[in-house]
């Protein structure tokens, strides 16, 4: 099946709000409609950019020919808002929007966050809790037995029973919380297009039960007993894997961890098997991951009249992740990495799914004529800015392959890390008129672009605007196995490879380190040492990442369980607040103000050898007056040679 779009007919309307999908009555009118055929509810403003993604799939289907409306952060305390459309012919599509609604709305610490990037003005509030299960609950009362389709990251990344870290309880699959008909898992392109065709087709719900990358619920016994009862011969046939009951991993981490396990082994689309968890008298049943989009598909999607722009009704009012991501150009989905704290490979895929450089080239030509463009593009990039068009080197072993990550624990032999099409595509888009400067903010995966000294030459000249993000995340090897991330060895030689591009081109440039404190795996004895280790190569880092459990994430199992899944081996963990904020404090080791969590950190650990004036100190005493200076402030003790200033990042 290509997604390749079909044009509507017809010339793109003229006013403003024409030109984007109608959120009225009065705006179906204006194009001419009486009826949507579907509807798409979401948590964030409606901003007409293929970032956004529920717009993104609002846009595909209105390119198939549907005729799409979104209702954006609805008021949630009455059915009215979100049918002031009317009913849709089909179905309705909802979902919280680009991120999970707890953790837009909270911080690891629990705290609620100051401002939603996905709202107007950064305003709080705009959306409830649990989103997912609020709207579809809203539309069932405001449609009543019209299909409801839920989708997007939240519903994705809850779809099986699943930790929550907010509540500290186990969670079923939110399908059952939310009485949604079908559950759209992973990018919803082709399972949406095909729920459309097939109910416009006329098709009853249960004939579109089997359609890849989607979830249903089974209500009664009788409908999925007879699935279990055969399971030993499906598995046999690699036809179905029942994973461990909601019951069950309720009552036993390591049940659970199993059940993280089983799940994560059947993620390559090519070869995932479909799953049954029941939970009681139901079961939720999952088809396997859809298949990825080919080049043609992903060009066609980004070809889609997006107006890359705010729809109109929010007036003034900035909505800041539209800020972040306006001058900025997707090259890519998916991720390989597989990196335990992060659901980008369970969500997007690990097969990278790359756009043709004709099809970037035609949208920074798009953009260089947007008005307010100033001639920069903030990045180039995806989830990972240096994966573009890698791929595995052998179709047939790709699709036979059950490995979680095609660089960990080292880079795969079959894996095909040539940067050239990346090099050539980002030297194409700086010669495009109007561009005059194209910059790289997605994270560089450091042990993929220390193969290609020219990738690094290339960024080091051109693609860094004096700051370059990179993410080694930690320094201890039981840390980063757990991660699952490269050694540390690997960043230092690419902050060595690219310090000294850097100086043959006369540019003072710096790397800025992120880290993750508080991952499982990680002790107050390895946040010690990670922070002597930041100290010894005068790194400062402003930004430390606390770990936070989110749904299905590898690491959230381990967080959970105390189990690292893959292996069942016990995972020491960091579950006190308290904790969690020294060892942040510890990272930001010459930040005055952390000084004190960090003493009570270093007193406890009975490290009061680090507490001192000698250079081998972390942090001061306390009423160390003047000669404390040197710990804080605004200057290193020692800045002699370039490869350390660029690892500084003041
Ligand atoms: S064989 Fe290697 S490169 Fe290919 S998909 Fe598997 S891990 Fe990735």
């Amino acid at each position: 099946m290509t997604l390749v779009p079909l044009r509507r007919p017809g010339a793109r309307p003229a006013s403003a709000t024409r030109a984007f999908l109608p959120t009225t009555r009065e705006e179906m009118r204006a194009r001419g409609w009486d009826e949507l055929d579907v509807l798409i509810v979401t948590g964030d403003a409606y901003v007409d950019h293929p970032a956004f993604g529920p717009v993104l799939i609002a846009r595909f289907l209105e390119g198939r020919g549907y005729r799409v409306g979104v209702i954006a952060q609805p008021n949630w305390q009455t059915p009215e808002d979100v049918s002031r459309m009317g009913r849709p012919r089909l179905f309705v599509g909802v979902s919280a929007g680009n991120l999970d609604s707890m953790l837009n709305k909270l911080t690891a610490q629990k705290k609620v966050r100051s401002a939603d990037q996905y709202s107007p003005g950064g305003r709080t509030n705009c959306r409830p809790n649990r989103a997912s299960i609020v709207y579809s609950n809203l539309c069932r009362q405001a449609f009543p037995g019209l299909p409801i389709v839920l989708g997007g990251i939240e519903a994705s990344l809850r779809r099986i029973a699943h930790y929550d870290y907010w509540s500290d309880s186990v969670r079923r699959s939110i399908l059952l919380d939310s009485k949604a008909d079908l559950l759209v898992f992973g990018m919803g392109e082709r399972a949406a297009w095909e729920i459309a065709k097939r109910l416009d087709a006329g098709e009853p719900l249960k004939g579109l039960w089997d359609i890849r990358g989607t979830a249903h619920v089974k209500n009664r016994p009788e409908e999925w007993q007879p699935l279990l009862a055969d399971a030993s011969r499906f598995i046999t046939d690699r036809k179905l894997l029942p994973l461990p009951a909601y019951d069950d991993v309720l009552a036993d981490r390591r049940k659970f961890a199993d059940m993280s396990r089983l799940f994560q082994l059947e993620t390559n689309p090519h070869n995932g098997r479909p799953m049954l968890q029941r939970h009681g008298d139901q079961a939720v049943f999952f088809n396997s991951p859809a298949l990825p989009l080919a080049e043609a598909d992903m060009d066609g999607l980004y070809d889609l009249p997006f107006v890359r722009a705010p729809h109109p009704s929010y007036g003034a009012e900035r909505i800041p992740a539209f800020e972040t991501v306006k001058h900025s150009i997707v090259t890519m989905r998916g991720c390989f990495g597989g990196c335990t704290f992060c659901s980008i490979t369970e969500h997007e895929g690990r097969v990278i799914q790359s756009r043709s450089a004709d099809s970037v080239l035609r949208e920074v030509r798009q953009l260089s004529r947007m008005e307010g463009f100033s001639g920069t593009i903030t990045d180039v990039g995806g989830p990972t800015a240096n994966m573009y068009k890698m791929h595995c080197k052998d179709e047939k072993i790709e699709r036979a392959c059950r490995r979680l990550s095609c660089v960990h624990p080292g880079v795969c032999e079959n894996l095909v890390t040539d940067h050239e099409p990346l090099i050539d595509l980002l030297r194409r888009v700086r010669e495009q008129k109007g561009i005059k400067k194209t910059f790289i903010a997605s994270g560089v995966r450091y042990d993929l672009a220390e193969r290609s000294p020219e990738f690094i030459r290339e960024l080091a000249a051109h693609h860094t605007g004096g700051q370059l993000s990179v993410a080694p995340e930690h320094n201890s090897p039981e840390v980063l196995k757990r991660m699952k991330k490269p050694g540390i060895q690997s960043y230092e030689r690419f902050a060595t490879a690219f310090c000294k591009a850097s100086d043959e081109l006369g540019r003072e440039q710096y790397l800025v380190p992120y880290f993750i404190t508080g991952h499982p795996g990680s002790t107050m004895k390895d946040t010690i040492e990670l922070a002597q280790y930041l100290k010894r190569n005068g790194m400062r880092p402003r930004q430390v990442q606390d770990f936070i459990p989110t749904p299905m994430a590898v690491a959230t199992t381990m967080y959970h369980t105390g189990f690292d899944p893959l292996t069942m081996e016990p995972v020491p963990v960091a579950r006190e607040l308290r904790d969690k904020r020294r060892m942040k404090a510890l990272i930001l080791w010459w930040d005055e103000a952390q000084w004190p969590l960090a003493r009570e950190a270093l007193i406890d650990a009975g490290r009061r050898d680090l507490i001192g004036l000698k250079p081998s100190c972390l942090i001061p005493p306390e009423h160390a007056g003047r000669s404390a200076g040197r710990f804080g402030g605004g200057r290193p003790a020692s800045r002699t040679g370039n490869r350390e200033r660029s690892r500084d990042r003041r």
